[in-house]
């Protein structure tokens, strides 16, 4: 077996092996594992490792830089039906490399990004998914909105229709394992629960390699794996 099939196969194997640990999380929860959608993180792997991802049915991948993203989706654009999260931090006069391109952008944290997005998505009339990314632990010169400027930043998002704002993200600090994360991932649920979220805007993006089957019992919809798919990143 060549080297490149013999890597494709671990990709395919460790899929299959973070898709059932997300399926015993949600079933432990009482929750239905069709609810959570894996989004594979390749940043810093190839496009032959997406390329075996996608081969082993996966769909969504995360990135987060924009000029990788950017050369990568060229570089891919002929798979069907695959869909890229910018899961980065985006700066403004960056978002010419995501939009258009991109299926959600998990990152908005701020009303000058919202701003600046709005006016992008305007030159060619386009729609745009997003969350809003959630500093839940308040750590300083964190990305993200600070809970309590959430409400005042869905309101921005609400205000501007080509923006349909779909839920919220976080990243926890780092903590030695997932059950340290626990925490964190109930405190954006509850966030969630407060701000008065219709249907469509309830997705709960949480959870890492060490963490998404804690995140999953906590309600996560969409799982963000790197590591445990597409092994160490150089
Ligand atoms: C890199 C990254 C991940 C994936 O991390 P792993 O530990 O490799 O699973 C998830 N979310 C964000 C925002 C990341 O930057």
């Amino acid at each position: 077996m060549g080297d490149s099939t013999g890597q494709a196969g671990g990709t395919a194997k460790r899929l299959a092996e973070v898709r059932e640990t997300i399926a015993a999380a949600a079933r432990r929860a009482g929750r239905d594992p069709a609810a959570v959608t894996l989004v594979a993180v390749s940043k810093t792997h190839g496009p032959e490792a997406i390329r075996a991802a996608f081969a082993a049915g996966q769909l969504d991948f995360g990135e987060n830089y924009t000029q990788e993203l950017a050369a990568k989706r060229a570089a891919l654009a002929d798979l069907p039906g695959l869909r890229w999260h910018m899961i980065g931090h985006l700066q403004r006069n960056k978002v010419k490399l995501v939009v258009p391109g991109v299926h959600l952008l998990q990152t908005v944290d701020s009303p000058r990004l919202a701003e600046a997005l709005d006016r992008r998505l305007a030159e060619h009339d386009g729609r745009l998914d997003v969350l809003v990314q959630v500093d839940v632990a308040g750590e300083e010169q964190k990305a993200g909105a600070a809970p309590d400027e959430v409400p005042a930043l869905v309101d921005a998002l609400r205000a501007r229709p080509r923006l349909r704002l779909r839920g919220l993200m976080a990243i926890p600090p780092w903590t030695l394992d997932g059950e340290g994360s626990r925490p964190y991932f109930r405190a954006l649920r509850e966030l969630a629960g407060r701000l008065g979220l219709a249907p469509d805007e309830r997705e709960l993006s949480m959870g890492m390699s060490d963490s998404y089957a804690v995140a999953v019992e906590e309600g996560a919809t969409l799982v963000r794996v790197g590591t445990a798919i597409f092994g160490p990143r150089a």
